[in-house]
């Protein structure tokens, strides 16, 4: 009897411990909601429920108002320099609903965080928030589909980029638009004037800047049909030594001293610049591999450097001397292959590095590396030269992190923050992560799944990496 007892009362007690654990599980109390990215500070509140009326405070007006305990509580915990303007103090309780914020991109930000707090019954778990972004730009870069995929990429800015508090969203247009300029340079499935500015004006009212991006000098093919550039002036092509036809062979490049094609070029940009509303550009001038040929009658037996810095100089003095816009171009050509770990893609081993010397500083540099390396030396290089550098990621997680904490560990705030490239046309993630459907037999570009998982935690991380 007494054994009996006793087993019963260890049941009794298992059963009271299960049966407790059972109803902490079910509590909705511990079923926190998931954010992401993970906000810089949470207070988790008791309670949950409809959320208390909205009121918006600018972070000067504090002093008396409801959102004054909010501010007090996290004070001491706030950055030295502010919130910034995408920072946002936020609070959730059934009395009131507070976002303080200096700017109205720290309110758009502070939605996006609500927005998650909210469960399909619309109770949201009470909370106090305190956050602001560690990247200053939090980039996304795709290549454009075709025009038709067009609402597919709205979807994925407001339902994907705008919740994971992207800023900056890079398309690599290149001729896929139908210029007004020059409707010689054509290309199948190009976009209208009225579906980019579709895509300027949502990138506006959501936070994000929105920039255009044109390959410039190389990159006029993949392999050996020529893009719409060189289709229509074949003759602005640099002749490659090595033929375009054999399994050696790149890209074609244009002729840096061909006389007329900056005066096409430059047309152009100024036709995506009006499209795109954007005070930035971005010139590609990644992998030029064909350069200060000996087949081109101007070129033969110039410096790769000087050719490469004319390039560079030529389009600076288009787009920021003239109109007056901030220029972008991939860092590749301007570091050297024998003093970096990169190799010849990644780095220049053709001669072009010498123009680091020779072109603005105020152009922005996208250093893009891919691989993971003990070191990024390049972070140094550039920003000591005076260049403002922005790093570019891609789907290796484990080398995006490496890249993205030695970018972090410079000094002097020369570094925006992370670019998440994908290379791949933006359909492809539209229809992986948004709700956009792909059409009958779309298929998916490679490792199309590893690119979108990478962009959605790089973004995330480029926010707050803890
Ligand atoms: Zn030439």
């Amino acid at each position: 009897m007494v054994m009996r007892s006793k087993l019963q009362r260890i049941f009794s007690s298992i059963v009271a411990l299960l049966s407790l654990s059972l109803v902490f599980s079910l509590s909705p109390a511990l079923a926190k909601p998931k954010l992401l990215p993970k906000p810089q500070k949470v207070k988790w509140l008791k309670g949950e429920g409809a959320a208390g009326p909205l009121t918006v405070i600018t972070i000067n007006n504090v002093t008396g108002s409801p959102g004054q305990t909010l501010y007090d509580n996290f004070l001491k915990k706030l950055p030295k320099q502010g919130l910034g303007s995408e920072g946002y103090l936020l609070e959730v309780s059934a009395e009131k609903t507070v976002i303080i914020t200096p700017h109205t991109w720290g309110y758009l930000r502070a939605q996006q965080t609500l927005k998650q707090l909210r469960d399909p019954q619309g109770n949201y778990t009470y909370c106090q928030i305190a956050d602001w972004p560690t990247d200053f730009w939090r980039g996304a870069h795709f290549l454009i589909p075709n025009a038709s995929a067009q609402p597919a990429i709205k979807k994925l800015i407001s339902e994907v980029l705008v919740p994971l508090k992207c800023n900056v969203f890079l398309l690599g247009v290149g001729y896929s638009y139908q210029f007004p300029s020059h409707p010689e340079i054509k290309q199948n499935g190009a976009w209208s004037k009225q579906q980019m500015r579709e895509i300027a004006a949502l990138c506006q009212q959501n936070g994000i800047i929105f920039i255009p991006e044109m390959g410039c000098l190389g990159h006029q093919s993949w392999g050996t049909p020529p893009h719409a550039l060189l289709r229509a002036y074949p003759d602005f092509e640099e002749p490659s030594e090595i033929d375009p036809k054999s399994s050696d062979f790149y890209c074609r490049s244009w002729c840096p001293l061909h006389p007329q094609v900056n005066s096409v070029v430059f047309d152009l940009i100024d036709d995506l610049l009006d499209a795109c509303q954007s005070s930035y550009f971005h010139v590609g001038l990644d992998e030029v591999f064909v350069i200060a040929s000996e087949k081109c009658p101007r070129c033969r037996g110039k410096d790769p450097a000087d050719l490469f810095a004319k390039a560079v100089n030529d389009l600076y003095g288009h787009i920021t001397t003239k109109r007056r816009k901030r220029m972008l171009m991939w860092g590749d050509r301007l570091l050297s292959s024998a003093r970096t770990p990169y190799g010849a893609y990644a780095s220049s081993a053709n001669g072009t590095d010498d123009a680091i010397d020779m072109i603005p500083k105020d152009i922005i540099i996208c250093d893009w590396h891919y691989s993971y390396f003990e070191e990024y030396p390049s972070l140094r290089t550039l920003t000591k030269k005076g260049f403002h550098v922005w790093p570019a990621v891609a789907y290796d997680q484990r080398a995006a992190r490496a890249f993205q904490y030695a970018a972090r560990s410079l000094k002097g705030n020369k570094s925006l923050g992370t670019l998440s490239t994908t290379w791949c046309t933006a359909d492809n993630i539209a229809y992986l992560l948004s709700s956009a459907s792909p059409p009958a037999g779309f298929t998916y570009a490679d490792k199309a799944r590893a690119r979108a998982k990478a962009l959605q935690a790089v973004l995330a991380e480029s926010w707050n990496p803890d």
